[in-house]
């Protein structure tokens, strides 16, 4: 059963309204884990839209365990923001700030020690109340649009935020408790975050609960799950923007599904995940290009690069044309890269995997 409605969340100066289209499935077993999974926060970023679309015909065919929610299109304003033939949807144009910065922090200050569902609950509820509260004051667009997406989030054990990355190979972000689990995405290059707020809807779901464990572990509270019970946020990078393709969103549906069986939410036995690269925060590294010109990349995504690879090429004319080249400085996996060709010095040029674990 899949209830459907629209959560008006900005009007614009011409009297038109934008809003956030959701679906709710009720799940067969009220005492499954839940799940909220949204899309194309950044507007540019469309293949989790696809994935939504592949999600929900799968649950019409087979309803999940848990609930499940469903928002694509979660930024409407962002979608919208075209250039040309290009779609800015990363920053808000007036106040230059990253759509995924805008998330809320929650310190949970619940005293009481009920055992760990109801505590659970409890602070859920308090987390709802704090973030309905905050909506009713006036808020910057994009802070309005994060709290009204991280309310509906508020009670799912699995917040699940699909973005892509310039040109990228598919990977996603795990808090580092939930590394072992994030493995049953299907997606091998995993990049393991610490308990650090920056904004990001995954860290505004994981870090008050890894705060929160700590703080019980310390108390020697009997009830303490094992870590991969927490509540855990994943930000999966669904290859690269500006594209989408209903053939790729079925195997990223499926490893989303395998996922959600892993964690009762979906009904069916999970298939065991194969070897993953891990790679911490700390170690993702930001290559900027010490060139001008036009650029090739000549790195494959996602495969490993020994020291002294050429990544990239970049052609530029002086007395002669000539071609410079861009070379690995240690062992790495490239995982995106600039999405034009045409570059200036010192812009981002690729990221890359180093010091990477295999598991
Ligand atoms: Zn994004």
């Amino acid at each position: 059963m899949v209830a459907f409605k629209r959560i008006p969340v900005r009007s614009l100066a011409s009297g038109a309204n934008l809003d956030v289209p959701v679906y709710t499935i009720r799940g067969s077993n009220p005492r499954a884990k839940r799940a909220y999974i949204q899309s194309s926060m950044h507007g540019s970023e469309v293949q989790g839209n696809a994935v939504i679309a592949r999600l929900l015909e799968l649950f019409a065919q087979t309803p999940p365990e848990g609930d499940v929610v469903l928002v694509p299109n979660a930024n409407p304003f962002a979608i919208n923001q075209k250039s040309g033939e290009y779609t800015l949807g990363r920053f808000d144009p007036t106040t230059g700030d990253n759509w995924n910065r805008n998330y809320w922090l929650a310190e949970i200050t619940e005293s009481s020690r009920p055992p760990w569902h109801k505590l659970k609950r409890k602070v859920w509820s308090a987390m709802s109340a704090t973030l309905r509260a905050r909506l009713q004051t006036d808020l910057p667009y994009g802070q309005k649009l994060a709290l009204t997406l991280q309310a509906l989030a508020v009670g799912a054990d699995y917040v699940i935020d699909l973005h892509c990355a310039n040109v990228s190979a598919r990977h996603l972000y795990t808090p580092e408790y939930a590394e072992q689990e994030a493995r049953y995405f299907q997606i091998p290059l995993l990049v393991s975050i610490p308990n650090m707020f920056s904004g990001a809807l995954d860290e505004s779901v994981s870090c008050p609960w890894w705060s929160f464990w700590e703080q019980l572990r310390t108390e020697a509270y009997p009830e303490l799950p094992p870590s991969r019970e927490l509540p855990q946020g994943f930000t999966l990078e669904l290859g690269g923007q500006e594209l989408i393709s209903r053939d790729d969103a079925k195997r990223d549906a499926a490893g989303i599904i395998n996922f959600l069986r892993r964690q009762g939410v979906a009904s069916g036995r999970a298939i065991r995940p194969g070897p993953v690269h891990i790679c911490a925060l700390q170690d993702y590294k930001t290559i900027y290009s010490t060139h001008a010109g036009q650029v090739e990349i000549t790195a494959s995504l996602g495969a490993m690069a020994k020291r002294g690879t050429q990544l990239a090429q970049t052609l530029q004319f002086g007395r002669t044309a000539s071609w410079q080249a861009t070379i690995a400085q240690e062992q790495c996996i490239p995982i995106l890269h600039h999405s034009s060709a045409v570059i200036h010095e010192g812009s981002e040029l690729l990221k890359v995997f180093t010091r990477t674990r295999k598991i």
